[in-house]
């Protein structure tokens, strides 16, 4: 025998190379998959499931993947790039202190940020139970009667707060009156939101303009933008007396300590929870915090949770009223929020937790003192004097002539102010600052011999001087009087609490998430480090453009594998949800058609299949929806759309289309149907959060569409966060990048400067950018053509292997599905009585997630494997689904009644199992139906949860003190 030839270096794949880490099943996996396909190999299971009419004619140009440690490299360089100067800029984003047990066992910790969205509360309890919290902080906090767990950022709740008051009053006015003290970027957005719901905006003294013309609503911010805390009482009482509902901006931490807008009779108060423990982020992620009065709890935008109770009459939360969201409602849907901000509300309703109410005092109490020192010593100086004798932690000082001098000072020692104007400077202190930073505002403010000493002020002044706060805005109720906001104040204990909700939640961290069009794929370990990095998290979202070149190089270099991956010409990083992405680009379109003069073109189509939120943001930009009807393959009817398209061709604004399909297959007819649009005067929309199965094999600019939202956290590895964060860029063609979201604070090259902001900040939740830069440049092309061929491998594999169990409802061409597949419940529950709620609730014992249930067909079960799926892991699934399909025949012969059997009466806990047992199934049966669970077992920790029950006792605060007694 030869002596084997020594590997060369160019033939030994990088030790650290990633694509096969980011791939489930490997090279001999993969091999065996294709085998029970009939395929050769890949390229031929892909040539003969995508159509060859939508392929890219060359592979993606973009660079080869780069290894786990390059990429920390390249971001650390990025990072060098972005200078952490100390921020008093304020408006609605301040410094915090993460508490380091919330970032390790939270932020950095996949049991909390790779679940899903709650829609299976019996193994969500502990998400659930923070969001509950979150809710209890914010109603305690803003003294209203209901909350709900999150909205997407500060200005889009101000948006939501507008369109609410409007349905709650019965006036007939369109007039909505918004004063001038509030953030910029928050007019901003209620602006653009306004405009095509028709209402009138006008932005001024709230006294003045409510003597006017009748109003709908009125919104106040309380402090005010530049720090006045004044009584907003008499505004609001004035509202009232002339028929207008109030919605309130608050912000969190000076309601510590502030009389609550809810006490002075406000009908919405929201805002953000930033400033509670979650960094900047150069815009975000964060929660918005939204709260109302009970009566409007059937009207609130977003997801409220809620109490139930369990197959066994224990007490457990759900997701209250889930009729409510927008997949059901569609083109009446009053919002279009899907994904929020889940995991950020969870941050911050656990620091809320840590610190109690009375460690939240001691922070909010310490920020006013150093407030109401550096404005004593302004008072003191001869040149500069205060815009408002009350304040928080913001103060407005009067600066003249000299903003430039001084702001120029600042940034020489590091300090970011915000101009106000052009003759003053907005100062906003926060939990991290400390008297040394007083004495360096000062001598930036005043000059090195200022003469002053945070000692010696604050020994001195009076308590009057002191003050900031009028009296008779101090708050004097209790907050936070929960015991859950009282007994985890140590870290042990903390670190426990955070642990025990951790437990009862299922995450990636414990199995397959198979959810058709959520796209559950690996979230990397090193995809999320660079989250923590100060360089990316301490950033504010307004600093100067000189301070942020990593950030801005990375959203650049972001966008151009992104319009490489797409074929567009143009991105917008602005979008924090898919939702939003769906609304900018709908908002792009109807500009754009404005601005040729055919602003009268206002039909959107829409085939049946859509998500809900395609209706719902087609209804957000005052478009009228018309249904496409699918054929019985499950495609579009293009008979039935080329009739509509024609019949409206004066009026056609646009088609929504998601490709593939949403139930699942590649249509063979997709340009044929871009083209008809087109002929009829319209654009295409194509919905991308399906990316997954397009990425490297075909891109929607190709295929022939204007413009697509892409959700970065499906297909492009931002982690779901148990129902948020997200990324929803919209990618567009040269025609549409004109009309693009820009930003009153912060202008954005490229976009019309008339074009108004759809989020808060510039770039929405820009941090997490960092996430979907690392998953494409640890790919790189081949990779992300690789990810995406696979995960059309096991799609069909497991179609494969299902369908001689239960039936598929939709195939493309040689009967191949695209990257997910719909496996239909309904004529087995014809047989049986067995729903697909029951399979979903059954595949708990199992140690999986549900598949997605009942949408978009009614009775099936839309399954969703992911590239990053093992061949094992699919194996454990089949196995499940298979003895599972054999305990359905034991209920459609009639050996166990449909009352009794482990269908109907899973998910099963431990406490099932003590005490006594008298089902027609044994224990065993029911907890260890297979037997690798003996080894390795999740356990639900409610029974089946009656949500029926909850809508019908709606409670959404923490359980009552009492209730701890018991
Ligand atoms: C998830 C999804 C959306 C909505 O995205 P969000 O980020 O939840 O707002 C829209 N369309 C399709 C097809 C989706 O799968």
């Amino acid at each position: 025998m030869n002596a084997p030839t020594p590997a060369t270096l160019d033939s030994l794949t990088h030790p650290q190379a990633f694509s096969e880490r980011h791939l489930g099943p490997d090279a001999q996996q993969m091999q065996h998959m294709l085998q029970t396909l009939g395929e050769d190999s890949l390229e031929s299971l892909i040539d003969g499931t995508v159509p060859e009419s939508i392929r890219l004619p060359a592979p993606l140009a973009l660079p080869a993947g780069l290894s786990e440690a390059q990429v920390l490299e390249t971001l650390k360089g990025m990072a060098a790039q972005n200078r952490v100067n100390k921020s008093y800029i304020g408006m609605g984003y301040y410094n915090t202190l993460v508490p380091n047990v919330i970032l390790r066992n939270v932020l950095e910790n996949p049991g909390w940020y790779t679940a899903y969205t709650p829609y299976q509360p019996e193994i969500a309890q502990g998400r659930l139970e923070a969001l509950l919290n979150f809710q209890q902080m914010t109603m305690d906090l803003t003294g209203m009667d209901l909350a709900n767990a999150s909205l997407l950022d500060e200005a889009t709740a101000a948006a939501e707060a507008m369109t609410l008051l409007k349905r709650a009053n019965r006036s007939k006015s369109q007039r909505f009156v918004v004063a001038d003290n509030l953030h910029p970027q928050t007019i901003d957005v209620v602006k653009t939101r306004a405009e095509f719901f028709g209402f009138e905006v006008v932005v001024g003294n709230p006294a003045e303009l409510l003597a006017g013309e009748e109003a709908f609503g009125v919104l106040l911010q309380y402090p005010a933008s530049t720090g006045a805390v004044e009584d907003i009482e008499p505004l609001i009482q004035l509202a009232h007396e002339r028929k207008a509902l109030v919605a309130v901006a608050a912000d969190l931490l000076s309601l510590v300590l502030l009389k609550s807008p809810g006490e002075m009779g406000a009908d919405v108060v929201f805002g953000s929870a930033q400033r509670f423990g979650v960094p900047m982020g150069f815009g975000g992620p964060h929660a918005a915090f939204f709260a109302t009065r009970d009566s409007y709890k059937r009207s609130t935008a977003g997801r409220i949770i809620g109490q139930s109770i369990d197959a066994n009459g224990a007490p457990a939360l759900r997701m209250a009223m889930q009729t409510r969201e927008q997949h059901i409602r569609r083109e009446k849907a009053t919002s279009n929020i899907c994904t929020a901000q889940a995991l950020l509300a969870n941050m911050a309703s656990f620091y809320a937790v840590y610190h109690g109410p009375v460690g939240l005092k001691r922070i909010a109490e310490r920020v006013l003192r150093l407030t109401s020192i550096l404005a004593q010593g302004i008072r003191a100086s001869a040149s500069l004097s205060l815009e408002s004798d009350h304040w928080f932690d913001t103060l407005c000082v009067r600066v003249g002539e000299q903003q430039s001098a001084i702001l120029a000072r600042a940034y020489e020692q590091g300090v970011n102010l915000r101009p106000v104007g052009d003759d003053r400077l907005g100062i906003s202190l926060d939990e991290t600052t400390q008297a040394a930073d007083i004495e360096q505002l000062w001598s930036i403010l005043l000059g090195a011999d200022h003469g002053l000493s945070v000692a010696t002020l604050d020994a001195s002044i009076s308590a009057a001087a002191a003050a900031g706060i009028p009296a008779e805005l101090r708050r004097r109720d209790p907050i936070l009087t929960h015991p859950v906001f009282n007994r985890y104040h140590s870290e042990t204990e903390m670190l426990r609490y955070l642990k025990r909700l951790e437990n009862k939640d299922f995450s990636l961290a414990h199995g397959m998430i198979p959810l058709g069009s959520c796209t559950m794929k690996l979230n990397a370990s090193v995809q999320m480090m660079p989250l923590s990095w100060p360089e990316f998290a301490n950033i504010h979202p307004f600093a100067p453009r000189d301070q942020v070149g990593g950030y801005l190089q990375l959203i650049d270099q972001l966008e151009a594998m992104l319009v490489e991956i797409t074929g567009y010409d143009k991105v917008s990083m602005q979008p924090n949800s898919g939702a939003q992405g769906e609304y900018a680009g709908l908002l792009a379109i109807r500009n754009y058609q404005q601005s040729i003069g055919e602003g009268h073109r206002d039909i959107c189509l829409i085939p049946s299949s859509a998500h809900g939120t395609n209706p719902a943001s087609a209804a957000m930009v005052a478009m009228k929806v018309v249904v496409v009807e699918c054929d019985e393959q499950g495609n579009v009817d293009i008979d039935d759309l080329r009739a509509k398209a024609e019949t409206h061709r004066e009026n056609l604004s646009c088609l929504m289309i998601t490709y593939p399909s949403t139930h699942g297959v590649f249509e063979e007819g997709v340009r044929e149907i871009c083209e008809i649009i087109h002929a009829n005067g319209g654009q295409v929309y194509m919905d991308g959060a399906n990316m997954n199965a397009q990425v490297g094999l075909s891109k929607p600019g190709l295929i022939g569409s204007d413009v697509s939202h892409l959700n970065l956290h499906k297909t492009f590895a931002i982690p779901h966060g148990g129902g948020g964060p997200g990324m929803g860029p919209i990618g567009v063609k040269s025609h549409l990048a004109p009309f693009l979201p820009n930003h009153v604070v912060s202008p954005i090259a490229g976009p019309r400067a008339e074009m108004g902001a759809i989020s808060a900040s510039p770039f929405g939740s820009a941090s997490i950018l960092t996430i979907s830069w690392a998953y494409c440049a640890l790919l790189g092309g081949e990779g992300l053509k690789r990810a995406t061929e696979v995960a059309i491998l096991n799609a069909n594999y497991l179609t494969e292997q299902l369908s001689a169990h239960y039936p598929v409802l939709y195939r493309g061409r040689n009967q191949r599905v695209a990257h997910e597949c719909i496996i239909d419940i309904r004529p087995l529950k014809e047989r049986s009585g067995i729903s697909e709620e029951d399979i979903a609730k059954r595949l708990m014992d199992f140690g999986f997630h549900a598949p997605t249930m009942s949408f978009p067909v009614p009775g099936t079960l839309m399954i969703e494997p992911t590239e990053s799926e093992s061949k094992v892991e699919l194996d454990r699934f089949i196995e499940a689904m298979v003895t599972i399909r054999g305990e359905i025949a034991r209920v459609e012969s009639g050996e166990w009644s449909l009352e009794d059997n482990p269908l109907v009466r899973a998910p099963h806990t431990q406490a099932d199992l003590v005490g006594d047992w008298d089902r027609a199934y044994s224990r065993e049966q029911a907890v260890f139906p297979v037997p690798g669970l003996r080894e390795s077992k999740f356990w639900p920790s409610s029974n089946r949860i009656d949500n029926v029950y909850g809508d019908r006792n709606f409670v959404c605060s923490c359980p009552s003190i009492d209730s701890y007694r018991d």
